[in-house]
């Protein structure tokens, strides 16, 4: 038998590994994390990200707590608005038509401010989104999508901090060690079996988090459970989340959980890599489609842009691209909202084409059936309700009617060159199907029972999301479940 390493071993140094190694270590834990990722690609998706995290908020006392260094003018410019608890659940429940269980929503949204309150306190500073989250009006900032913090530096900054606040407290990380097997003597988890640099080892601990995310990059699994064409989707975060927890996890007998055949997918650059690439992290997304029109081979559109604020159509509307023929479509602008595309529009690693008439463009837009095109344009421009006042903030209620696939928000006639438009595929984030957890963050096995030193948190988590997901709630979940699954293996730890 190898000796033990550490109490806890948490597996994987993404945002919920770290948030379960920094609870454990609070309880006194001696901790060992597994990053199987080289120290210059370690973080996992979570260094992909924005650094966007929803979190319930009553106002601005509650933005100026987690962001202290918030100045006058920015106080002075800005209406925060609210983000309740009420909301947050709304919002849970409707985007994922009623699947989401209620217990792990509830921990969800009622532990979120305390828990990204208590990250700030271990280190990791906080900003108000200007840039995506806020329209300016009338002189001032508003923000209009219940998202309204996010990390100092984005993603990369998020993880360098977390990586910062563990090292500081004696927390070890281990990289180029991949976590392979559960060590389990029947009924308790006693440690894993990894390969570290080309090497196989069996490490020992009390208790082990598994916090190694979903099966994103796994393009078997993924045609296996999300479905043929799946294998064609581009990665858009880490190459090494190959669902390695769960498979371990479920070999120990451990029950599966959740919308297996679900993912986070959204409208992503048609030419970028098959997985993320670290120096344009999340900026192959193109996100300002509610503000425009999707067009795929046929010259057809095919899904309601405007159906919800971006922050809740985007993470489904991947899916909606990979299901068009060539698994690709064409976003299309005119010069008269150009100024509110985002600013992952400005990068040089994209596919664009502008033309100065509609025809010109429609002979430009590659692999589509121009006559189709010009028509849909004109049928567009005839059924646009330009009644109805024009307002990104706000739901508008401007329209289209009578069209097969209407548009119900931010509906704007297309007759303003330059015209200008994006070719987008489908890119994955992250997969929904994971393990069942209880609310102590314990893995449960095919009985219900828990598996004895096992915890679970992150993307690996099944219950949570299904069909759709809230932007900015996969660090919160992480975060939140990673809090409780370190705290939950310590204890375990100490009770041995
Ligand atoms: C481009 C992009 C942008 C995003 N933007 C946002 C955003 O702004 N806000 C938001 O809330 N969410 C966002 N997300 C989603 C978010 O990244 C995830 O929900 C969240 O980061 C998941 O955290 P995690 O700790 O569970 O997984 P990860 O951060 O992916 O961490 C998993 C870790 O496990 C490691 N690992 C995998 N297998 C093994 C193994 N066998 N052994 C050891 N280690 C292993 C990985 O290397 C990695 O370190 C985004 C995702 C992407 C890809």
């Amino acid at each position: 038998m190898p000796d033990q390493i550490a109490d806890v071993i948490v597996v994987g140094a993404g945002n919920a590994a770290f948030c379960a190694a920094l609870a454990a270590q609070e309880r006194g834990a001696k901790v060992l994390m597994l990053e199987a990722a080289p120290e210059d690609e370690a973080g996992g998706n979570s260094r992909f990200t924005a650094g966007s995290i929803r979190v319930v908020y009553k106002g601005m006392d509650d933005i100026k707590t987690l962001v202290p260094d918030l100045t006058p003018a920015e106080i002075e410019s800005t209406d925060f608005g609210t983000y309740t608890a009420d909301q947050f659940f709304d919002d849970m429940a409707r985007v994922t038509q009623h699947r989401a269980d209620p217990d792990l929503v509830e921990l969800l949204v009622t532990r979120s401010f305390d828990t990204l309150n208590w990250m700030r306190e271990k280190g990791v500073r906080l900003i108000p989104i200007y840039g995506r989250q806020a329209f300016k009006v009338g002189g001032r900032f508003k923000f209009w999508g219940g998202l309204t913090v996010e990390a100092v530096g984005g993603g990369p900054g998020l993880v360098a901090m977390l990586t910062a606040a563990a090292r500081q407290r004696g927390i070890e990380i281990r990289y180029r060690t991949r976590a392979l097997a559960l060590l389990c003597d029947g009924n308790r988890v006693e440690g894993v079996r990894v390969r570290s640099d080309g090497a196989m080892q069996e490490l020992r601990a009390n208790a082990v988090v598994l916090a190694c995310g979903g099966f994103e990059a796994n393009a078997e699994w993924r045609t296996r459970y999300l479905g043929p064409g799946w294998d064609l989707a581009k990665v858009r975060g880490s190459r090494f989340n190959t669902g390695d927890g769960i498979r371990m996890a479920l070999a120990i007998g451990a029950s599966p959980r959740g919308n297996w055949s679900g993912c986070h997918a959204v409208q992503w650059e048609m030419n970028a890599p098959e997985f993320g690439d670290l120096a344009v992290g999340d900026q192959f997304q193109k996100h300002s489609y509610p503000f425009g029109i999707l067009i795929n081979v046929t010259g057809q559109r095919f899904v309601d842009e405007g159906a919800d604020f971006r922050n809740y159509t985007y993470a489904k509307y991947g899916r909606v691209v990979l299901e068009q023929p060539g698994q690709f479509a064409w976003q299309v602008f005119d010069q008269k909202v150009k100024h509110l595309l985002r600013d992952e529009y400005k990068i040089r690693q994209i596919t664009k084409v502008a033309a100065n008439t509609i025809e010109e463009l429609a002979q430009k837009l590659e692999g589509v059936n121009a006559t189709a095109f010009l028509r849909t344009i004109r049928e567009w421009n005839a059924t646009v309700q330009t009644g109805v006042p024009f307002n990104p903030n706000v739901k508008d209620g401007r329209g289209t009617q009578g069209l097969a696939v209407n548009k119900s928000n931010w509906a704007n006639t297309i007759d303003a060159p330059p015209f200008e438009a994006y070719a987008v595929t489908c890119g994955v984030t992250f997969t929904f199907g994971g393990l069942r957890i209880n609310n102590d963050g314990a893995v449960l096995n095919t009985d219900y029972q828990p598996v004895g030193g096992l915890y679970a948190a992150g993307e690996l988590v099944g219950g949570l999301f299904y069909f759709n997901y809230p932007g900015g709630t996969g660090l919160m979940s992480g975060a939140v479940f990673g809090k409780i699954a370190g705290g939950s293996a310590a204890s375990a730890g100490v009770l041995r």
